[in-house]
Protein backbone atom coordinates (compact mmCIF):
# COMPACT_ATOMS: atom_id res chain seq x y z
CA UNK A 1 0.00 0.00 0.00
CA UNK A 2 2.69 2.26 1.05
CA UNK A 3 4.36 1.39 -2.32
CA UNK A 4 1.56 1.83 -4.38
CA UNK A 5 0.63 5.41 -2.66
CA UNK A 6 4.69 6.63 -3.49
CA UNK A 7 4.03 5.52 -6.98
CA UNK A 8 0.96 7.34 -7.55
CA UNK A 9 2.85 10.51 -5.86
CA UNK A 10 5.17 9.73 -8.53
CA UNK A 11 2.55 9.34 -11.86
CA UNK A 12 0.70 12.58 -10.20
CA UNK A 13 3.97 14.46 -9.72
CA UNK A 14 4.62 13.90 -13.83
CA UNK A 15 1.25 14.53 -14.98
CA UNK A 16 1.30 17.99 -13.70
CA UNK A 17 1.76 20.62 -16.02
CA UNK A 18 3.11 23.36 -13.60
CA UNK A 19 5.30 25.67 -15.61
CA UNK A 20 6.50 27.38 -13.21
CA UNK A 21 10.31 28.70 -13.50
CA UNK A 22 11.52 27.34 -10.16
CA UNK A 23 11.24 26.80 -6.86
CA UNK A 24 12.45 29.37 -4.65
CA UNK A 25 14.05 31.50 -7.25
CA UNK A 26 16.97 31.91 -8.62
CA UNK A 27 20.10 29.39 -7.91
CA UNK A 28 23.34 30.43 -6.06
CA UNK A 29 25.79 28.71 -8.66
CA UNK A 30 28.12 31.39 -8.24
CA UNK A 31 30.36 29.65 -10.37
CA UNK A 32 28.42 29.66 -13.72
CA UNK A 33 29.86 32.94 -15.23
CA UNK A 34 28.85 33.62 -18.93
CA UNK A 35 31.12 31.66 -21.44
CA UNK A 36 29.91 32.65 -24.99
CA UNK A 37 32.48 31.01 -27.18
CA UNK A 38 31.69 30.21 -30.00
CA UNK A 39 35.02 27.70 -30.92
CA UNK A 40 34.01 26.01 -27.70
CA UNK A 41 30.15 25.38 -29.11
CA UNK A 42 31.28 24.04 -32.28
CA UNK A 43 33.55 21.76 -30.57
CA UNK A 44 30.71 20.35 -28.48
CA UNK A 45 28.73 20.12 -31.65
CA UNK A 46 30.72 17.90 -33.21
CA UNK A 47 31.54 15.61 -30.78
CA UNK A 48 28.15 14.65 -30.47
CA UNK A 49 27.79 14.09 -34.46
CA UNK A 50 31.01 11.92 -34.10
CA UNK A 51 28.82 9.29 -32.12
CA UNK A 52 28.79 9.94 -28.88
CA UNK A 53 26.92 12.08 -26.32
CA UNK A 54 28.64 12.61 -23.01
CA UNK A 55 26.50 13.08 -20.69
CA UNK A 56 27.58 14.64 -17.32
CA UNK A 57 25.63 13.76 -13.95
CA UNK A 58 26.71 13.43 -10.40
CA UNK A 59 25.66 10.15 -9.01
CA UNK A 60 24.71 10.80 -5.57
CA UNK A 61 20.75 11.17 -6.09
CA UNK A 62 18.78 7.98 -6.24
CA UNK A 63 16.58 7.41 -7.94
CA UNK A 64 17.91 9.09 -11.02
CA UNK A 65 21.56 8.47 -10.64
CA UNK A 66 23.67 6.07 -8.73
CA UNK A 67 26.41 3.95 -8.92
CA UNK A 68 25.59 0.19 -9.29
CA UNK A 69 27.68 -2.49 -10.16
CA UNK A 70 25.53 -3.13 -13.04
CA UNK A 71 23.66 0.13 -14.42
CA UNK A 72 22.40 0.98 -17.58
CA UNK A 73 25.85 3.15 -18.57
CA UNK A 74 28.67 1.11 -17.23
CA UNK A 75 28.42 1.72 -13.29
CA UNK A 76 25.94 4.39 -14.14
CA UNK A 77 22.23 3.73 -13.22
CA UNK A 78 18.88 5.29 -12.58
CA UNK A 79 15.90 7.20 -14.00
CA UNK A 80 18.01 9.81 -15.92
CA UNK A 81 20.72 7.31 -16.79
CA UNK A 82 18.31 5.42 -18.65
CA UNK A 83 16.80 8.45 -20.47
CA UNK A 84 20.28 9.11 -21.24
CA UNK A 85 21.14 5.81 -22.79
CA UNK A 86 17.77 6.01 -25.23
CA UNK A 87 18.14 9.30 -26.10
CA UNK A 88 21.63 8.47 -27.80
CA UNK A 89 20.85 5.09 -29.06
CA UNK A 90 17.54 6.46 -30.60
CA UNK A 91 19.49 8.55 -32.40
CA UNK A 92 22.45 6.25 -33.53
CA UNK A 93 24.92 7.03 -30.87
CA UNK A 94 26.13 5.91 -27.55
CA UNK A 95 25.90 7.43 -24.16
CA UNK A 96 28.83 7.93 -22.15
CA UNK A 97 28.84 9.10 -18.29
CA UNK A 98 30.82 11.70 -16.72
CA UNK A 99 30.55 11.76 -13.27
CA UNK A 100 31.17 14.65 -10.81
CA UNK A 101 30.46 17.39 -8.31
CA UNK A 102 26.74 18.55 -8.72
CA UNK A 103 28.26 22.41 -8.58
CA UNK A 104 30.73 21.42 -11.09
CA UNK A 105 28.30 20.43 -14.07
CA UNK A 106 27.55 23.67 -15.63
CA UNK A 107 30.53 24.76 -15.86
CA UNK A 108 31.90 21.38 -17.34
CA UNK A 109 28.81 21.85 -20.06
CA UNK A 110 29.69 25.48 -20.37
CA UNK A 111 33.82 24.71 -21.42
CA UNK A 112 32.80 21.21 -23.98
CA UNK A 113 33.56 19.04 -21.56
CA UNK A 114 30.45 17.56 -21.48
CA UNK A 115 27.61 17.65 -24.25
CA UNK A 116 24.95 17.96 -22.09
CA UNK A 117 23.42 17.83 -18.31
CA UNK A 118 21.21 15.14 -16.72
CA UNK A 119 21.10 15.52 -13.05
CA UNK A 120 18.15 15.70 -11.81
CA UNK A 121 18.81 19.71 -12.53
CA UNK A 122 15.81 22.04 -11.75
CA UNK A 123 15.18 24.78 -13.98
CA UNK A 124 16.28 28.13 -12.50
CA UNK A 125 16.12 31.32 -14.11
CA UNK A 126 19.72 32.15 -12.83
CA UNK A 127 21.08 28.51 -14.41
CA UNK A 128 18.81 29.01 -17.92
CA UNK A 129 21.00 32.16 -18.41
CA UNK A 130 24.22 30.36 -18.48
CA UNK A 131 23.03 27.29 -20.81
CA UNK A 132 19.79 25.76 -22.08
CA UNK A 133 17.49 23.73 -20.84
CA UNK A 134 15.11 21.00 -22.51
CA UNK A 135 11.66 21.07 -21.94
CA UNK A 136 10.89 19.54 -18.47
CA UNK A 137 10.65 15.92 -17.92
CA UNK A 138 10.04 15.82 -14.05
CA UNK A 139 7.87 17.44 -11.58
CA UNK A 140 9.48 17.57 -8.13
CA UNK A 141 9.33 19.40 -4.86
CA UNK A 142 11.67 20.21 -1.92
CA UNK A 143 10.59 18.35 1.06
CA UNK A 144 11.58 18.29 4.38
CA UNK A 145 13.45 14.58 6.01
CA UNK A 146 13.10 14.63 9.80
CA UNK A 147 13.44 11.74 12.56
CA UNK A 148 9.75 9.99 13.24
CA UNK A 149 9.54 11.99 16.08
CA UNK A 150 9.80 15.44 15.23
CA UNK A 151 7.66 18.47 15.98
CA UNK A 152 8.59 20.43 12.56
CA UNK A 153 5.25 20.06 10.88
CA UNK A 154 5.63 22.99 8.08
CA UNK A 155 8.56 24.60 6.82
CA UNK A 156 8.61 27.88 9.31
CA UNK A 157 9.09 25.28 12.28
CA UNK A 158 12.50 24.80 10.97
CA UNK A 159 13.63 28.67 11.98
CA UNK A 160 15.27 27.38 15.42
CA UNK A 161 16.44 23.98 13.89
CA UNK A 162 19.75 22.34 12.52
CA UNK A 163 18.98 22.55 9.19
CA UNK A 164 21.11 20.15 6.47
CA UNK A 165 21.27 20.66 2.57
CA UNK A 166 23.54 19.78 -0.29
CA UNK A 167 25.31 22.15 -1.56
CA UNK A 168 24.34 23.57 -4.71
CA UNK A 169 20.91 22.18 -4.80
CA UNK A 170 17.88 24.05 -5.04
CA UNK A 171 17.11 22.78 -1.41
CA UNK A 172 20.24 24.59 -0.33
CA UNK A 173 19.18 27.99 -2.49
CA UNK A 174 15.34 27.47 -0.74
CA UNK A 175 16.35 27.08 2.72
CA UNK A 176 18.85 30.63 2.41
CA UNK A 177 16.26 32.70 0.57
CA UNK A 178 13.57 31.75 4.00
CA UNK A 179 16.97 33.07 6.05
CA UNK A 180 17.92 30.38 8.21
CA UNK A 181 21.17 29.20 9.05
CA UNK A 182 22.13 25.96 7.50
CA UNK A 183 25.15 23.30 7.35
CA UNK A 184 25.76 21.97 3.93
CA UNK A 185 27.14 18.90 2.47
CA UNK A 186 28.71 17.26 -0.25
CA UNK A 187 26.36 13.92 -0.73
CA UNK A 188 23.07 13.83 0.29
CA UNK A 189 23.88 10.30 2.44
CA UNK A 190 26.25 12.54 4.58
CA UNK A 191 23.14 15.13 5.21
CA UNK A 192 20.71 12.24 6.44
CA UNK A 193 23.60 10.30 8.12
CA UNK A 194 23.62 13.66 10.28
CA UNK A 195 20.05 13.21 10.76
CA UNK A 196 20.28 9.87 11.76
CA UNK A 197 22.77 9.99 14.52
CA UNK A 198 21.57 13.51 15.99
CA UNK A 199 23.64 16.33 14.46
CA UNK A 200 20.67 17.72 13.02
CA UNK A 201 17.04 18.10 12.90
CA UNK A 202 15.79 18.19 9.32
CA UNK A 203 17.15 17.74 6.11
CA UNK A 204 15.60 19.50 2.71
CA UNK A 205 16.05 17.45 -0.59
CA UNK A 206 14.19 16.55 -3.54
CA UNK A 207 11.03 14.43 -3.17
CA UNK A 208 11.54 11.90 -4.92
CA UNK A 209 15.36 10.91 -3.34
CA UNK A 210 14.18 11.81 0.02
CA UNK A 211 11.40 9.01 -0.15
CA UNK A 212 14.76 6.56 -0.96
CA UNK A 213 16.38 8.05 2.07
CA UNK A 214 13.47 7.55 4.24
CA UNK A 215 12.88 3.85 2.58
CA UNK A 216 16.91 3.05 3.41
CA UNK A 217 16.91 4.45 6.65
CA UNK A 218 14.69 3.38 10.25
CA UNK A 219 13.23 6.53 12.06
CA UNK A 220 12.29 9.28 9.59
CA UNK A 221 9.67 10.65 7.67
CA UNK A 222 9.15 13.07 5.12
CA UNK A 223 7.27 16.25 5.78
CA UNK A 224 6.27 18.43 2.98
CA UNK A 225 4.92 22.23 3.20
CA UNK A 226 3.66 22.96 -0.45
CA UNK A 227 3.05 26.19 0.72
CA UNK A 228 6.92 27.09 1.18
CA UNK A 229 8.06 24.79 -1.54
CA UNK A 230 7.00 25.46 -5.23
CA UNK A 231 6.88 22.95 -7.57
CA UNK A 232 10.54 22.38 -9.57
CA UNK A 233 10.87 21.06 -13.20
CA UNK A 234 13.87 19.11 -13.68
CA UNK A 235 15.16 19.51 -17.24
CA UNK A 236 18.73 18.37 -19.77
CA UNK A 237 20.91 21.16 -20.05
CA UNK A 238 22.70 21.84 -23.43
CA UNK A 239 25.42 24.66 -24.25
CA UNK A 240 23.97 27.90 -25.15
CA UNK A 241 22.82 27.65 -28.83
CA UNK A 242 23.73 24.33 -29.34
CA UNK A 243 20.25 23.79 -31.21
CA UNK A 244 21.76 20.61 -32.66
CA UNK A 245 21.75 18.42 -29.94
CA UNK A 246 19.10 20.24 -28.12
CA UNK A 247 16.21 19.40 -30.53
CA UNK A 248 17.22 15.71 -30.80
CA UNK A 249 16.88 15.72 -26.88
CA UNK A 250 13.90 17.71 -26.78
CA UNK A 251 12.10 15.06 -29.39
CA UNK A 252 12.68 12.51 -27.46
CA UNK A 253 11.76 13.41 -24.08
CA UNK A 254 8.33 14.69 -25.83
CA UNK A 255 7.79 11.10 -27.19
CA UNK A 256 9.19 9.42 -24.00
CA UNK A 257 6.21 11.47 -22.14
CA UNK A 258 3.10 10.97 -24.18
CA UNK A 259 4.38 7.01 -24.79
CA UNK A 260 5.06 6.64 -20.65
CA UNK A 261 8.07 6.00 -20.77
CA UNK A 262 9.66 8.39 -18.25
CA UNK A 263 6.75 7.72 -15.95
CA UNK A 264 7.19 3.17 -16.53
CA UNK A 265 10.93 4.43 -15.32
CA UNK A 266 10.30 6.02 -12.68
CA UNK A 267 7.41 3.50 -11.55
CA UNK A 268 10.55 0.82 -12.25
CA UNK A 269 13.56 2.93 -9.97
CA UNK A 270 11.06 3.71 -7.05
CA UNK A 271 10.11 -0.23 -7.12
CA UNK A 272 13.60 -1.07 -7.26
CA UNK A 273 14.87 1.38 -4.54
CA UNK A 274 12.07 0.03 -2.44
CA UNK A 275 13.09 -3.30 -2.52
CA UNK A 276 16.68 -2.97 -1.57
N1 LIG B 1 16.94 19.33 -8.22
C1 LIG B 1 18.00 19.81 -7.42
C2 LIG B 1 18.75 20.91 -8.13
O1 LIG B 1 18.63 21.07 -9.29
C3 LIG B 1 18.96 18.70 -7.00
C4 LIG B 1 19.56 18.01 -8.17
C5 LIG B 1 20.61 16.98 -7.87
O2 LIG B 1 21.09 16.87 -6.80
N2 LIG B 1 21.02 16.17 -8.75
O3 LIG B 1 19.48 21.62 -7.53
Amino acid sequence: MKRAKKILALILAMAMAACTLTACGSSTDASVGETEDAAVEEEAASETAGGVITFGTNAEFPPFEFVTANGVIGEFDGIDMAIAKQIAEENGMTAEIENMEFDSLLVALQNGQIDAVIAGMTITEERAEAVDFSVPYYTATQVMIVKEDSDIASAADMADKKICVIQGYTGEVCVSEMGYAYESFKKGTEAVMELVNGKCDVVVIDSATAAKYVSDNEGLKIVEDPDAFESEEYAIAVQKGNTELLDMINAAIETKLADGTISALAVQYTEAASEE
